[in-house]
């Protein structure tokens, strides 16, 4: 039977489960362009309304990881892993959990956004660093992923493009705060990285975007189910984010103030229990035995300050460190 978009979106509308099938030649058909920007919309609005099941998000996070290219890490030696975070102020948690865990010879190719609303993205922190590249080439982020063990850019055109069209068509259509949206918005980038493992960091309070913990529990409880069943092992915390996390907030004060704790030259409480955990998380998914204290040592051990300065040369930002 021939496909019709708008029996997709009638179907929806009228809170009946799609089947993976009609939802992948929906995407397909949105990437490809037979799909129009009006009837994504009207399928973004009929979702926001009548929800999704578990099946039906796996299949939408399926469909828009597969409207682009899924990265293959075969020939590196070690598992490759990466964290999420929901978004808060002062989190800047990502520059020192990816060289901790290539220290720890997991690799981390992370593929990182800008703020949303108030919140701080880790893409604007890079780019306080003069010089530092947030989209080199393939090659080059291979390079340096394979090199310092880690390296956060950001995302390319032909990762997940469905999921940076249909982001901005849900930004003007009041369709954002939908959970099975959000789901297959994440986690459509996260599997196109060809990851082993992936903790998420959910955000719960006055400064997150989730601000109640019921909301942010039924995110994290969403993203874990979908990412675990399109076969991504995955765990997820819910954090505080009812004051900033590092003593510092702005783009550069939040790069300084991770070399401060990557150097021990000042670690702030809540900024270390945080990183700690998710590292350990992270570290536990992928098999590490004795997580916690093997990340205790590390953290303690210059060697991710050195993994730091690495990623950052091999991305042109040297000089200015
Ligand atoms: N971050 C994303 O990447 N997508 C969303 O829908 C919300 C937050």
């Amino acid at each position: 039977m021939a496909f019709l978009p708008q029996e997709v979106i009638i179907r929806k509308r009228n809170g009946e489960e799609l089947a993976a099938d009609e939802i992948r030649q929906f995407i397909g058909g949105f990437a490809s362009g037979t799909v129009s920007h009006a009837q994504a919309a009207a399928f973004a609005m009929a979702t926001y309304f009548r929800d999704m099941t578990m099946p039906e998000r796996v299949a939408l996070t399926l469909a828009m990881r597969d409207s682009g290219t899924v990265l293959d890490w075969s020939d590196l030696d070690g598992p490759v892993a990466d964290k999420h975070s929901t978004g808060g102020v002062g989190d800047n948690v990502s520059l020192m959990l990816a060289p901790i865990l290539a220290a720890m010879g997991i690799y981390v190719p992370m593929i990182s956004g800008r703020g949303l609303g108030h919140t701080g993205g880790t893409l604007d922190k890079f780019d306080a660093i003069p010089g530092y590249q947030t989209s080199p080439d393939n090659d080059l982020f291979r390079k340096v992923v394979r090199e310092a063990g880690c390296a956060i850019i950001g995302q390319t055109a032909d990762l997940a493009p469905a999921d940076k069209t249909l982001y901005a068509i849900r930004d003007v259509t009041g369709t954002v705060e939908s959970i099975p949206l959000i789901t297959a918005s994440i986690l459509s980038k996260k599997l196109a990285a060809g990851l082993d493992a992936l903790v998420l960091d959910v955000k719960t309070g006055s400064g997150a975007f989730m601000p109640t913990l019921e909301k942010s529990r039924e995110l994290a409880q969403s993203l874990v189910d979908v990412a675990n069943g399109a076969g991504l092992p995955t765990s997820a915390l819910i954090t505080d984010m009812n004051e900033p996390l590092a003593s510092a907030a702005g783009n550069g004060l939040e790069v300084r103030n991770a070399v401060e704790f990557l150097t021990g030259n000042g670690v702030d409480n809540r900024l270390f229990d945080v990183t700690y955990s998710l590292c350990t998380e992270l570290a536990d998914l992928v098999g590490v035995l004795d997580a916690p204290t093997k990340i205790a040592d590390k953290i303690g051990s210059g060697e991710p300050a050195e993994r730091f300065g690495r990623m950052v040369a091999g991305l042109g930002g040297l000089e200015t460190l």
